[in-house]
């Protein structure tokens, strides 16, 4: 059976996998993303382990990337994602290709997880598909009539950069108050930290986001209200993006979400209450079935679904 290899970059960690096409992984890999040491030393990483996935399986049929966003994907270069800043104008695939003689393609990050949920899990069920991932960064995924609609410039679903407030904390990408800015893993360590710093409170500065969930659970006020606000910012973005689109299923997936079930169910419980009936009644939601692998299997995938 053919195999294409899937990369997704992450703004923490990178994974690759090598992906039958009916999804099986044979061979599955990741490291540290270290954005500040830049994409050379990264793009070596992924050489050498695709080098490996190469001596399992001689024949594979393309590489699929996907990567946060804004990227030029028919220039096959790395724009400007606010997580990958030492990457900005990288040309990612002309790298890999010339590595490689195979075929390659760039997409977005969110936008191959959402491929992946659909095309491995939800495609008999449903025609109209929203993927959320909740990660270093928030991004969306759109399956619309059944296909993945990426937009113009490959733009569309940005959701984790829709301005939620006009004078909110300064998002990675340059702009104020965008849902990603409240609501991402780092946007709510940012702030979680900052009330902290307000409150003269003590921080330790290995703490990470299992901290800020784990202290709110067990009541801290300062970490339980910023986990609340990123409940509440994420159920107002993804409601307008619903209403925006009318999906019938809404799938949440990437780390933030898969680390922490009681998040998933709050903002699954809180949406219903900012949509207009019409929107509520026929709306389902399931967390990403595909899990940590949904990035690299839908890279993989696309390669596969292109050559059918
Ligand atoms: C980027 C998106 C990406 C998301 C998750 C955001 O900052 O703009 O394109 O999907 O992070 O990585
Ligand atoms: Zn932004």
């Amino acid at each position: 059976m053919k195999a294409a290899v899937g990369i997704d970059i992450g703004g923490t960690k990178i994974a690759i996998g090598l992906v039958r096409e009916d999804g099986m992984v044979l061979r599955e890999m990741e490291f540290p993303t270290n954005v500040d040491s830049g994409p050379d030393q990264a793009l070596n990483k992924m050489v050498q382990h695709i080098r490996s996935m190469y001596s399992v399986e001689p024949n594979i049929i393309g590489i699929g990337i996907g990567s946060p966003g804004p990227l030029d994907t028919r220039e096959g270069k790395i724009l400007s994602p606010p997580n990958l800043q030492t990457w900005h104008g990288y040309p990612l695939v002309k790298k890999i290709e010339s590595a490689f003689q195979t075929k390659v393609k760039l997409m977005n990050d969110a936008d191959a997880a959402a491929f992946a949920e659909y095309y491995y899990s939800h495609r008999s069920g449903y025609n109209h598909m929203m993927y959320v991932t909740v990660s270093t960064g928030i991004g969306g995924g759109l399956i619309l009539n059944g296909k993945l609609y990426e937009g113009a410039l490959s733009g569309a679903g940005e959701i984790g950069h829709m301005s939620m407030e006009s004078c909110g904390p300064i998002c990675g990408c340059g702009k104020m108050g965008c849902l990603e800015s409240f609501s991402s893993g780092t946007g709510m360590m940012n702030a979680w930290k900052q009330k902290l710093t307000r409150l003269q409170q003590p921080i330790d500065p290995n703490w990470t986001g299992k901290d800020l969930f784990e202290q709110a659970a067990s009541g801290e006020m300062t970490a339980a209200e910023v986990v609340m606000n990123g409940v509440d910012y994420l159920a107002r973005g993804i409601s307008q993006a619903v209403q925006l689109l009318n999906p019938e299923l809404v799938v949440l997936g990437g780390g933030v979400i898969l680390a922490q079930p009681t998040f998933y169910k709050q903002i699954v419980q809180r949406v219903p209450s900012y949509l207009l009936e019409h929107h509520r009644r026929n709306l389902t939601f399931s967390i990403a079935e595909q899990g940590r692998n949904a990035g690299f299997k839908g890279a993989a995938a696309i390669i596969h679904a292109e050559n059918y």
